[in-house]
């Protein structure tokens, strides 16, 4: 048997524009994502078995009522791996995922989930494909896929190890096109206090009401990647700007109350929705405020977390 235990990080959007929209139904964006240090567990082993008939997968999670199938992230990610380098391959492949990060969040939690079931097993399988090569199989998972597999590379020491110093190993990115296209960015180094609020939103639901509503105020990436590549952090809060906001407020009342609390609890941070929502972060050097925050929004909602960037 062999295994390997990987961290899947979540990311918060640190901006999002919308662009257009392409004849296929997709969007165009552009957006600034950062990994930060709220993280999965994902443990994968594989069994070997010559009398086999080809490679089976299980998965377990620790939250009921995820799907163990090929609708969660994780399996299919296995799928797609078999087909594509698991030729001549007898076995078992048994994942193990302990969720810390909360579901439907606008976190990218599934998104990670399968990115570290990729690389898993590209490492347990010796399948040698370079991070470019498991970005598009990425790709085809979902459109935030290849961000988690660039910042793992970067921030699992087992995976710096295969990957070395790749300079597409970044724990922050410009995301263009539908989202799949990155370009690294100097990270951003800040604590994050970060507040789920107790309610799912549909990330197809916020794209379709954006496509009927005038968008008001649209991030300066520009600006934003020359804070970040100076290292300054009121550049970046300043320019933190989601054009998704818009829509998920003004129609989900305890999102905007979120927002409005976090305000409220650290007047000196930036604070602002991560993807379509329904998760709200703050942005602060100040880190005592936001541990003061921390406690008052925990004591209001459980899903509440002091966290920081991964550098
Ligand atoms: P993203 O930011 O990538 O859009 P998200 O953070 O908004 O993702 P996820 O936690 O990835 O949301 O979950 C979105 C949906 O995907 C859930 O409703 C869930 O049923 C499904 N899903 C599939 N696989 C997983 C997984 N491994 N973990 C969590 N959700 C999963």
């Amino acid at each position: 048997m062999k295994s390997i235990r990987l961290k899947a990080y979540a990311k918060v959007n640190l901006s999002l524009d919308v662009l257009g929209k392409l004849d296929n139904g997709y969007h165009q964006v552009e957006m600034i994502m950062q990994q930060i240090k709220l993280s999965d567990d994902v443990f994968i082993r594989w069994f070997p078995d010559e009398d086999a008939d080809g490679i089976s997968i299980t998965l377990k999670t620790n939250r009921y009522y995820l799907p163990v199938d090929s609708r969660n992230l994780a399996y299919k990610a296995a799928q797609i791996m078999s087909e594509r380098v698991g030729h001549g391959l007898k076995g078992t492949v048994r994942i193990d995922i302990k969720k810390n990060i909360p579901v439907a969040a606008g976190l990218a939690g599934g998104s990670g989930n399968g990115a570290a079931v990729l690389h898993g097993l590209n490492v347990l399988w010796e399948a040698g494909l370079n991070l470019k090569k498991l970005c598009s199989l990425g790709a085809e998972l979902g459109s935030d896929v290849p961000f988690t597999i660039m910042g793992q590379a970067r921030g699992n020491r087992d995976l710096i190890k295969v990957f070395g110093k790749d300079p597409m190993a970044t724990t922050c990115a410009l995301a263009y096109g539908t989202g799949t296209e990155l370009k690294p960015i100097k990270p951003l180094e800040s604590p994050i206090l970060l507040s789920k609020p107790p309610l799912s939103v549909s990330t197809a639901e916020v794209y379709q009401g954006l496509d009927k509503e005038a968008i008001e105020k649209r991030p300066d990436n520009k600006a934003m990647e020359e804070g970040l590549l100076a290292g300054n952090i009121d550049i970046v809060k300043k320019n933190m700007v989601n054009v998704l906001e818009g829509y998920t407020l003004s129609h989900y009342k305890q999102v905007k109350e979120t927002k409005e609390k976090m305000i409220e609890v650290c007047p000196g941070a930036s604070v602002l929705m991560s993807g379509s929502g329904p998760s709200v972060f703050a942005v602060s050097q100040d880190r005592e405020e936001l541990e003061r925050g921390y406690k008052e929004l925990k004591e209001i909602n459980e899903e509440t977390y002091l966290t920081r960037t991964i550098v």
